[in-house]
């Protein structure tokens, strides 16, 4: 497939982008300074490439019904074995049962590993700008990004959680003030993006 990469944005060998994926990648470019890199661990994922993702993770020890639901259960109930979860993911996608979005076009995996603090939060922040959905993952380090095409929380709604993020940095020893913790926790619910700082 010929892809269309954005100029200041590299990919790992073998990522497949879709189209909207690459116009994501402009839209995210424009509005990240030039000092952060953009570069894409994983895009668009047959049932092969997803059942390896899954089966890394698992090695790693990460928690897969806390990262893609109810419905890998029954994976974890198979053998560990690449061409099993290959077939079964296939089989549930021929269904409709599609286990990440990035079987749907609609994800990307941007590296983190090697970066500073502040630049993961700027790449955060501008993930919201661009419309999308950012989530950290540790299994390995990445940036999750989803609702490629907007959706996402919106930069308005997620200011109280930068400014929290901004205080709890100002002085590390002190914890955010209780209120901000529920208000944070009450948008980190909402949309589903993870909280800036750790739960006193
Ligand atoms: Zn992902």
């Amino acid at each position: 497939m010929t892809q269309l990469v954005p100029l200041g944005v590299t990919l790992n060998n073998g990522v497949t982008l879709t189209p909207s994926m690459g116009v994501f990648l402009a839209r995210l470019r424009r509005v990240l300074p030039n000092n952060v890199p953009i570069h894409v661990n994983s895009g668009y994922r047959d049932a092969r490439s997803q059942a390896q993702a899954m089966l890394t993770k698992v090695r790693l020890g990460d928690d897969l019904v806390k990262l893609y639901g109810e419905k890998v259960r029954m994976l974890l109930s198979l053998p560990l074995d690449v061409d099993t979860w290959t077939r079964t993911i296939q089989a549930m996608a021929d269904r409709g049962i599609y286990i990440s979005r990035h079987m749907r076009g609609d994800a990307l995996d941007l590296r983190t590993r090697h970066m500073a603090p502040m630049q993961v939060q700027l790449l955060w922040r501008a993930v919201i700008q661009a419309g999308g959905r950012p989530l950290l993952e540790s299994q390995p380090p990445h940036l999750h990004v989803d609702h490629l095409q907007g959706g996402g929380p919106t930069v308005e709604a997620l200011a109280p959680l930068a400014r929290a993020h901004r205080g709890a940095k100002a002085s590390p020893s002190a914890s955010p003030a209780p209120a901000l913790v529920v208000a944070a926790v009450v948008v980190a619910r909402l949309f589903g993006v993870p909280l800036p700082f750790p739960l006193p």
